[in-house]
């Protein structure tokens, strides 16, 4: 097997606010071109590990951090330039036009040729769709926008990582979905990207790994899909019957009968127009299910399954661990 190149290697990682431990000990590595997301409820650290990984706060104890194999001690300001950020907050200038941003933010990163700066801008407000922007005042944009801005000041000096802070907060959903398709665009670059999130629909399908975060402490880290496997709970089959003209039936037209037979044969429970099965087993049971139909000429329509979603084993993860450390559960 090839090995694999580490693009962020952090261990010991802590940070006390007075009393708080808000990190406590957190070690994790993301290798290169992985999509790694960072999960927690609020004040689990997720922001403060960023702030430690991107030097806004200092490295204390035996805390260390390796940006493709090289100690950021060793290389205090250049390690920088491998990083893209998206704040949670954006830092644009809100009196300066979107190119004047660009244009400043190049000169931070030490980019220095007009032609060059010109170049990437034009690239990058061609990628984001901000052509017929480039010259509004960025105070004037809609906060999609602004997030696109924010990307765009995240990629100008080229970074190959990429750091984002819940992206998708707060945006309209045809924003979140231009957003969600730029970071996949990303990826198939070659960026290796780390994003906080509180959106589990977008760590369930686009993360290649997940660190589920809990007051400072790491309590998962996998790929979502082993995390579902693991905490599975049965799946929910949801089914309703077809009349003989095609139309739906509900449950009660079937007859007394059938439905006392339904009943014996499975442990079916009924919610709204559906009828529910807990299963074990999904397969199985839908075969048995279709078995039993069609010797009761009842005809199944609209079955949907219903698998354990990565919300349930975070809140379940979440749960436990708020239990282990003496909470309540909520
Ligand atoms: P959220 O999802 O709400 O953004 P988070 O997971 O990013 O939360 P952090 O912002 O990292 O959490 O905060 C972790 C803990 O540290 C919280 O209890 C927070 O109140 C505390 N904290 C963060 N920054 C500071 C600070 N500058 N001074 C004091 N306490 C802080």
């Amino acid at each position: 097997m090839s090995a694999q190149t580490i693009a962020i290697n952090a261990s010991s990682l802590s940070k006390k606010f007075g009393d708080l431990l808000a990190v406590k000990n957190v070690s994790f590595k993301i290798t290169k071109g992985e999509i790694l997301g960072i999960l927690g409820p609020n004040g689990a650290g997720k922001t403060t590990i960023i702030r430690l990984l991107t030097g806004l706060f200092k490295l204390e104890n035996d805390a260390r951090i390796e940006i493709f194999n090289k100690n950021i001690i060793d290389n205090p300001n250049e390690y920088k330039l491998n990083y893209g950020i998206v704040p949670e907050v954006s830092n644009a200038f809100s009196d300066y036009t979107i190119l004047q941003n660009l244009k400043f933010s190049a000169g931070i990163y030490g980019i220095s040729s007009k032609k060059e700066i010109e170049k990437r801008s034009m690239k990058l407000l061609n990628q984001f769709d901000l052509m017929d922007k480039m010259h509004s005042k960025t105070k004037s944009l809609s906060k999609g926008l602004k997030q696109r801005l924010n990307f765009c000041l995240a990629l100008i000096h080229e970074p190959p990582i990429l750091i984002l802070d819940e992206p998708t907060s707060g945006l309209d959903p045809m924003s979140t979905i231009l957003v969600r398709k730029i970071i996949l665009q990303l990826k198939k670059e070659g960026k290796t990207i780390l994003i906080t999130t509180h959106d589990m629909h977008e760590a369930q399908n686009f993360c290649d790994r997940v660190l589920i975060l809990n007051k400072g402490e790491i309590i998962a880290d996998e790929t979502p899909d082993r995390l579902r496997e693991q905490y599975k709970t049965p799946s929910t089959i949801l089914f309703k019957f077809e009349s003989e003209s095609g139309g739906e039936k509900l449950g009660v037209d079937i007859s007394d009968v059938q439905k006392t037979d339904l009943k014996n044969s499975f442990n079916i429970g009924k919610k709204n127009e559906y009828y529910v099965l807990s299963s074990n087993n999904a397969i199985k049971d839908i075969s048995e299910l279709y078995s039993f139909c069609s010797k009761s000429k009842l005809k199944i329509s609209g079955l949907k399954i219903v698998d354990t979603s990565l919300e349930e084993v975070f809140i379940h993860l979440i749960r436990n661990s708020d239990l282990a450390n003496g909470g309540e559960i909520k």
